[in-house]
């Protein structure tokens, strides 16, 4: 299967996203928003929902940060690892502030 790995603009806060150099990444460093591309397997692109996905929740396991991604339009909820780039400093903060956009 090929996985796509692309650069993209952030549909949220709209910086400009380059590729990751180790993950498949569909979602942002800074915001933590992604869209709703990826059906079961991150990176297959097989749904065509493309709602906004935000952070609802994290968790670490084997000391390893995964962050929980719920659609807007659909309320499919992905787990994905953190990108080594991402900013997770601020990922408390996003939850936080989504969680008022969403609920
Ligand atoms: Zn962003
Ligand atoms: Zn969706």
């Amino acid at each position: 299967m090929k996985k796509i790995n692309e650069s993209f603009t952030c549909i949220n806060c709209g910086k400009e996203i380059s590729q990751a150099t180790k993950t498949c990444r569909n979602h942002c460093p800074h915001c933590f928003a992604s869209l709703h591309v990826d059906s079961d397997i991150p990176g297959d692109r097989a749904t065509d929902c493309w709602g906004r996905m935000y952070p609802t929740a994290y968790e670490i396991k084997n000391w390893q940060l995964k962050i929980c991604f719920q659609c807007k339009k659909c309320w499919k909820i992905h787990r994905n690892k953190r990108a080594d780039d991402d900013e997770v400093e601020n990922l408390d903060m996003y939850i936080k502030k989504y969680k008022e956009v969403l609920y």
